[in-house]
């Protein structure tokens, strides 16, 4: 059978809404349209029975309470809130509020992070080693009396490097700071659980776990005394008044659902993501003898493979690859053609990460289709490698 090109190794930047989640939601634009806040009829409280349903389904698949999840717009909208509403209320005060965070993150944490250090915050960016690997003393040794938030990605969506949450959460409830992590990447992949992470705040985006765009949350531990969160809107109080606005119903119902979803089926995907990842690893070596693959293979993501061809010219490779939906980096990065934060972390030059691939497997992706992809990656490389005089 004909594959369907290009074909899509690129779930680490969005993936498609599930059918069960697109008939879930479907009802929400049409027949059950009232808004979640209209408490005075029956078209209101339909709407509202389905956000707390979802709100339910969230929680569950985090090991939250209900009254702990904040819908929002998505993973970078969650982000932003669980780092400026920490610190936001703490600025200008004596001293200065600490922020500490790693230099893998994604750039909604990191480029608030640099915001909030540019309105009179103390930032540490802890750096990760060559294989992407975060050392939990080295997030022990940034840590201050005035330290009140850390924040960790648990799942990195480049290189798809696994971060030692629970030690990083036990350090840092230890130490008396808040912990925030961003599971944007992780729902569905491995087990997500609140109490295990030991976090305070953690952020998600359904369109990363087969539900839709523009929707996510941000799970707020209840803790007491309440954990003093500013929202970054005013407005009508919705949602514990941290972030107001008519709710997107039928965003947060697909969200519900893709959360459910994926941690029932997380027992199948993972093993079976796996085995393709490793077999489109065992091609690519098998084709173009020792590849380097960036991030260890140890902790980290089943779905994911980034690798670099040091000898090649990215540009070059990339138009060799057209029929392959992959990345050369991150998908927010690619809009500004800046080298990925993330390989340049790790230590590769401009060049080394311009000549990256990131493939990200979903769970629609067929041997067939590894097949497909390894033997355009090989063509494309090997053509390249002929062409290019060898610098012996
Ligand atoms: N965090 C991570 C780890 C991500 O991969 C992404 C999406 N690239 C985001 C946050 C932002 O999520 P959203 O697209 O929902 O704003």
């Amino acid at each position: 059978m004909a594959l369907k090109l290009p074909v899509y190794l690129d779930h680490h930047a969005t993936t498609p809404v599930d059918d069960q989640v697109f008939a879930a939601m479907r009802p929400y634009f049409t027949e059950v349209f009232g808004n979640a806040s209209s408490r005075s009829h029956a078209c209101g409280w339909e709407a509202e029975e389905a956000v707390e349903t979802a709100r339910q389904e969230v929680a569950r698949s985090l090991g939250a309470h209900p009254d702990e999840v904040v819908f929002t717009s998505g993973g970078t909208e969650s982000n932003t809130l669980a780092l400026r509403g920490v610190l936001s209320p703490r600025l200008g005060r004596h001293p200065a509020p600490h922020l500490v965070t790693i230099a893998t993150e994604h750039s909604s944490v990191l480029a608030n992070a640099r915001a909030l250090e540019a309105a009179g915050a103390d930032l540490t960016v802890v750096p990760v080693g060559p294989d992407g690997r975060l050392d939990p003393d080295d997030v022990r040794a940034a840590l201050t009396p005035r330290t009140v938030l850390v924040s960790v990605m648990t799942a990195n969506n480049e290189i798809g490097t696994l971060a030692p949450i629970a030690e990083i959460g036990r350090i840092t409830r230890a130490h008396g700071a808040l912990f925030h992590t961003d599971a944007t990447q992780a729902l569905g992949a491995l087990p997500v659980d609140v109490e295990a992470f030991q976090c305070d705040l953690l952020s998600l985006s359904a369109h990363k776990i087969y539900g839709p765009k523009g929707i996510g949350a941000l799970y707020v531990r209840r803790n007491s005394p309440p954990l003093d969160l500013a929202p970054l809107m005013h407005g009508g109080g919705h949602e514990y008044g941290l972030r107001p606005g008519t709710l997107n119903v039928p965003g947060i119902v697909g969200l519900g659902k893709a959360c459910t979803l994926a941690t029932a089926r997380r027992a199948i995907d993972v093993p079976h993501l796996r085995a393709l990842r490793d077999l489109l690893l065992a091609r690519l070596r098998e084709g173009l003898g020792d590849v380097r693959v960036n991030g260890t293979l140890e902790a980290r993501l089943a779905h994911n493979l980034n690798v670099t061809w040091d000898d090649l010219d990215g540009e070059a490779l990339f138009l060799g690859l057209r029929d392959l939906a992959v990345s050369n980096g991150s998908a927010c990065h690619s809009a500004h053609r800046q080298p990925s934060h993330v390989l340049r972390a790790l230590g590769l030059s401009h060049a080394q990460a311009h000549a990256s691939v990131r493939f990200g497997l979903g769970r629609s992706t067929s041997t067939a289709e590894i097949h497909y992809a390894a033997d355009r990656v090989i063509a494309t490389v090997t053509r390249l490698r002929a062409a290019v005089p060898s610098s012996s």
